[in-house]
């Protein structure tokens, strides 16, 4: 398997499974939440087209994503394999990026679909903390860094992502069930879907992912 998917809702840990995928499997994670954060941070047209959706928890315009992830997806480092975080969220998306690999002889190999609850996505989610400098995640509940408010990696300062207030977080999580949950039997149907508990431990999570993939 080379051209992964990884799906759930957000606040199912997709970020930190991403990491270790990335780390093990060598192959990119491509995060389009983090595209668009770094287009806001940089403060190009694309940024500030998005920002206004992000900030309320809604999605941002298909017709912006598609081409951004094909033209991403065109460069080098992907050749060995990639793993999609966030993107397709519907699917109008899902159908748009089968259509771009199918142009070039590629497809999709496998769906990592992450389920959690609702409660705790959102419970998850307000607790959320970020470094605004490396992008390592922490959270009030379960993950706290060794000094408050400082990262343990690099050192530089810990905030709270402007959507990840509870309001949002609730918002966030009604849009994933109406528009990105009905890929779950898009995925399931295709034969490509491998299904997760969000609730075991994050270690066990990986292990399975692990099965899956191959040492
Ligand atoms: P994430 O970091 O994946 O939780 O994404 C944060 C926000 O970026 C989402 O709530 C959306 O507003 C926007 N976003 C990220 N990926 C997509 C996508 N594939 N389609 C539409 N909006 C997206």
């Amino acid at each position: 398997m080379k051209n992964l998917i990884l799906l759930g809702p957000p606040g199912s840990g997709k970020g930190t499974q991403a990491e270790r995928i990335t780390a093990k499997y060598g192959i990119p994670a491509i995060s389009t939440g983090d595209i668009f954060r770094k287009n806001i941070a940089d403060g190009t047209e694309l940024g500030k087209k998005a920002k206004a959706y992000m900030d309320k928890g809604e999605l941002v315009p298909d017709e912006l994503v598609v081409g951004l992830v094909a033209d991403r997806l065109s460069e080098d480092d992907t050749k060995g394999g990639y793993l999609l975080d966030g993107f397709p969220r519907t699917i109008v998306q899902a159908d748009a990026l089968e259509r771009v690999l199918t142009e070039r002889g590629e497809r999709i190999d496998g769906v990592i679909y992450i389920n959690t609850p609702r409660d705790e996505l959102i419970r998850r989610i307000s607790g959320r903390r970020v470094c605004e400098v490396c992008g390592k995640t922490y959270n009030t509940g379960s993950f706290a860094p060794k000094v408050a408010g400082v990262c343990d990696h690099c050192d530089g300062k810990i905030v709270q992502r402007n959507d990840d207030t509870e309001a949002t977080a609730k918002n966030r999580v009604d849009v994933y069930n109406e528009q990105t949950m009905p890929l779950v039997d898009y995925y399931r149907g295709k034969g490509l879907l491998s299904e997760f508990d969000g609730m075991i431990p994050v270690g066990d999570i990986f292990t399975g992912i692990e099965k899956l993939l191959g040492e």
